[in-house]
């Protein structure tokens, strides 16, 4: 025991702090790469809207402001480019925000039904564009679950919007309520596209991309999931996808229709 042989115990504490050292400096070097990485994977991504803005507004200086056809058209596409920029921006902020834990979340009870129907709303025309018909599947008219608001709609408009993007034209975005008895699970249907097994692992990862031209083309940032995954994790609940290729998606996640012990404003 220490009283009998106290050396051995104070031994044994350096060892064993030693040990923590050194766990603690591989999570700190796994900390260090991982910013690292980040920090590439940014700039990289800002670069690209930047870039191309740049090269057409050189362009016009260098001569081609003179013709009217080529100074409207370079011009929009300048603006396209720093539209991209200023979304990725907004993006990466409402990440890092979360990620941070700088947004406090705020639990409620709120009816998904009519979330839904605001962020269809958001959609009409973009849907409209390519024949897409949005529609809610439900029995009831009113779906309450246990959330914060903003988040949860930001979580739908992430998915709502990929489901149209991918869509193939003239099918439907179907969102379908299931009500168990504790829980509701939302589901975000198309018809489209779909995702390949081996790339369905990754979405959720930053920047990944499973056609990246055609993904910044359609105005993506490449965050949407990530920041879905995030938000949901912080609802201690997960996103579930079920996808076939040249057939369609559905991503699922689960949310309590009560509050739950262990929410922040439990402790109210
Ligand atoms: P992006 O800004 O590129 O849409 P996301 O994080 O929202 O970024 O999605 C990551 C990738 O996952 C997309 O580039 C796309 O390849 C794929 N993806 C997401 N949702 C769908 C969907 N409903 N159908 C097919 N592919 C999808």
């Amino acid at each position: 025991s220490a009283a009998l042989n106290p050396l051995k115990t104070i031994n044994e504490e350096i060892f064993s702090f030693a040990d923590l050292k050194q766990k603690e400096i591989d999570e700190l070097k796994k900390l260090e790469a991982f910013r690292k990485e980040f920090i590439a994977d940014i700039s990289h991504e800002l670069k690209t809207p930047i870039f191309a803005a740049q090269g057409f507004v050189h362009t016009l200086l260098d001569g081609a402001v003179n013709d009217k056809t080529v100074r409207t058209k370079f011009l929009k596409k300048a603006a396209k480019s720093l539209d991209g920029l200023d979304m990725l921006v907004q993006d990466l902020l409402t990440l890092s925000h979360i990620e941070t834990g700088q947004i406090k979340m705020h639990f409620e009870n709120i009816d998904l039904y009519k979330l839904t129907e605001e962020v269809f709303e958001q959609f009409e025309n973009k849907a409209d564009k390519k024949d897409v018909h949005l529609r809610i599947e439900s029995q009831n008219r009113q779906v309450m679950v246990w959330a914060d608001w903003q988040r949860i709609s930001q979580v739908m408009t992430n998915l709502i919007s990929n489901a149209i993007k991918h869509s193939f034209d003239g099918s439907e975005v179907v969102v379908e309520f299931t009500q168990g008895k504790k829980n509701v699970t939302t589901h975000v249907r198309d018809f489209g596209e779909g995702i390949a097994p081996e790339h369905i692992h990754r979405i959720f990862e930053r920047f990944y991309r499973v056609d990246k031209s055609r993904s910044r083309e359609k105005g993506g940032t490449g965050l949407g999931l990530a920041i879905v995954k995030h938000i949901l994790e912080s609802h201690n609940t997960k996103t579930t996808v079920d996808s076939t290729q040249g057939k369609g998606s559905v991503f699922s996640f689960k949310l309590p229709r009560m509050k739950q012990s262990g929410t922040e404003a439990e402790a109210e």
